[in-house]
């Protein structure tokens, strides 16, 4: 596929190599002159998943656009000889997506998180960007049955962006499969972006965002839940990395 802007290939998957100017500029081309299609972001643990998920590996390596987010798809890039621009983390980047559709007058739509929480979200976005015009909103968790009456609803309120807190690879297969239905033109998987934006998972400081660790603060967090994605996933992901970089794929220029 050929793609209108740089990518790097870590395991597979074409990430693309972008400032975070560039990625916002890109993503104002695929909703304003292209069909759309899904925003989707990569790190260690979604790039682990889907090395055991094809049907999740495809559906990346069909995306719009999959952008780098965090240090070890940092790492893996310079393993190969390369690096990216910038580090486009869903909590700083997500806002700023927010104040491009702000800023151009794209409808937004917030689907998923815990009840109240998308919600939440919203009034924290809007908050930040006052001329974001969020077409709707509601939590992540009803019934197989009743997906058609969520695109509907989606599709009645005029959406063209829309951000999805499924978890992954959950959302990711969500909107390859619906986003057509609901309407909108971009779909984003943010992960757990709601609950920081609404407050409620606190974030780990800068500092350890700097040092690319924030993964240590929500380790710390929810240890049971985490060790598994963090304490094996990160070592996990650099060996798959380097065993990809010793068989011989080279590295790129
Ligand atoms: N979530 C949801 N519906 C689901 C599963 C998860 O709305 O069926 C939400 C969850 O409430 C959270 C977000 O998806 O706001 C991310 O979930 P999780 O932290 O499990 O995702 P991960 O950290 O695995 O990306």
């Amino acid at each position: 596929m050929e793609r209108a802007y740089p990518t790097i290939e870590i395991l597979d998957i074409p990430v693309a190599a972008l400032s975070t100017q560039d990625a916002l500029a890109q993503i104002q081309r695929i909703y304003e002159h292209e069909g759309g299609g899904l925003v989707a972001y990569a790190n260690a643990h979604t790039l682990n998943l889907a090395v055991t998920d094809p049907a999740y590996a495809g559906i990346l390596r069909r995306a719009a656009i999959v952008l780098n987010d965090g240090s070890g798809i940092g790492l893996a890039a310079r393993i190969k000889g390369r690096s990216f621009p910038a580090n486009l983390n869903g909590s700083d980047l997500n806002p700023r997506i927010l104040g491009l559709a702000a800023a151009r007058g794209w409808p937004v739509y917030f689907l998923g998180a815990r009840p109240g929480v998308a919600q939440q979200a919203a009034a924290a976005m809007t908050a930040l960007h006052p001329a974001l015009r969020v077409a709707g909103h509601r939590d992540g968790y009803w019934l197989p049955e009743d997906t058609s009456r969520v695109t509907e609803t989606i599709r009645a309120s005029g959406a063209g962006l829309l951000m999805v807190a499924l978890g992954n690879p959950l959302q990711e297969k969500w909107l390859d499969q619906h986003l057509a239905a609901t309407g909108a033109r971009v779909g984003v998987g943010v992960g757990a972006f709601f609950d920081f934006a609404a407050g409620a998972v606190v974030r780990a400081p800068k500092w350890m965002n700097r040092w690319g660790i924030e993964w240590v603060f929500r380790l710390m967090q929810e240890p049971r839940r985490l060790w598994r994605r963090y304490v094996v996933g990160n070592p996990l992901f650099l060996a798959r990395v380097l065993r990809a970089r010793l068989r011989g794929s080279p590295p790129e220029a």
